[in-house]
């Protein structure tokens, strides 16, 4: 008996060769590819188990609402957490349109040089409109409002213990989510407020930013949001790159998506500052994540998954892009 040397061969080159031309279609080829940073290994490690807890510690306030006790009881836990792992914190207290605001901002870093800024909306809305069963509920708001700002707390006590070179805020605005749909300028009244009355640092004072909000569902999609493209086109594209370079390409699609009014909006049109907003989107560009302004955006709706694949992309971004050196237009 004889083994089909020759024909087993061909076969497998064939193989080969077909391989290497589907690889060669589907992935840039990483020598062409100039990466606008490259992660420091001198980062250090989030945690997203630290960022769930974060989670789960403000649901258990109960709804974040301007003007309720519940809101402010979280309000001062989230000021004296900040305290905890060493930031400079300031409050901007008042009234907005009617609204009473409380901004919370945590700086980080030292006081001289370009300003780096992040953000979340740390109310949740008070009525789910989206909820076909229970419209007029509120909104536990675990995805909507508790993600964002539990990443930036992991931040926050990672910065606290190894402080970045530069300044960075961790802002977190309030009033974002009370709005109605079809109502110009009804949403992001904090940021709104903070843009009329800038506090401490004046909105020139930043070099550029990044707002994040809804990060932590399971199986979540970032797009490449309309505004984030327009007014920071080089940190749009220098955030996602990084993301692939950490494996993260499922969450951060290079796909555009559609501009979306939300806090960074305002910061970049009115405040100037050059924001990226990381937004879930899902991939067809239709909607946020299914249980959106409904009373099930609870802890069920959360991954730790999303939560490392943000946390740690922002981390790693941090601690490689010096504002004096990476300038985002
Ligand atoms: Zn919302």
């Amino acid at each position: 008996m004889s083994f089909p040397w020759r024909s087993y061969l061909a076969t497998e080159l064939r193989w080969a060769g077909l391989l290497f031309l589907l690889s060669a279609c589907q992935e840039p080829s990483p020598s062409t590819e100039k990466p606008l940073l490259r992660p420091s290994s001198q980062r250090p490690f989030f945690s997203a188990e630290s960022a769930y807890t974060h989670i789960q510690t403000q649901l258990s306030f109960g709804m974040r609402i301007p003007g309720t006790l519940s809101h402010k009881a979280a309000g001062d836990w989230l000021v004296s957490t900040f305290r905890r792992y060493g930031a400079q914190v300031y409050e901007q207290v008042g009234m907005y349109r009617g609204t009473p605001i409380r901004n919370i901002i945590a700086s980080f870093g030292p006081t001289e040089g370009r300003r780096v800024l992040l953000s979340a909306h740390w109310d949740s809305r008070p009525y789910a409109d989206r909820d076909a069963r229970q419209p007029e509920a509120p909104v536990p708001g675990a995805n909507d409002g508790a993600s964002g700002v539990a990443i930036l707390l992991e931040v926050a006590r990672l910065l606290g213990q190894q402080p970045p070179s530069y300044p960075i805020d961790v802002i977190l605005w309030d009033a974002e989510d009370l709005g109605r749909e079809g109502v110009e300028d009804s949403y992001c009244l904090g940021s709104q407020y903070w843009l009329e009355s800038p506090y401490p640092y004046p909105p020139q004072a930043y070099a550029w930013g990044i707002n994040l909000d809804m990060v932590g569902a399971k199986g979540a999609t970032f797009l490449q949001e309309g505004y984030s493209r327009q007014y920071a086109p080089l940190l749009t594209e220098a955030v996602w790159q990084l993301a692939r370079q950490l494996g993260y390409q499922r969450f951060f699609l290079p796909l555009a998506g559609d501009p979306i009014v939300d806090d960074p909006f305002y910061l970049s049109l009115r405040g100037k500052i050059p924001m990226l907003n990381i937004i879930h989107r899902d991939p067809s560009g239709k909607g946020f994540f299914p249980e959106w302004h409904t009373t099930e955006d609870d802890l069920d709706v959360i991954d730790r998954a999303t939560l490392q694949a943000v946390g740690e992309t922002l981390i790693a971004f941090l601690y490689a892009a010096n504002p004096q050196n990476f300038s985002p237009v």
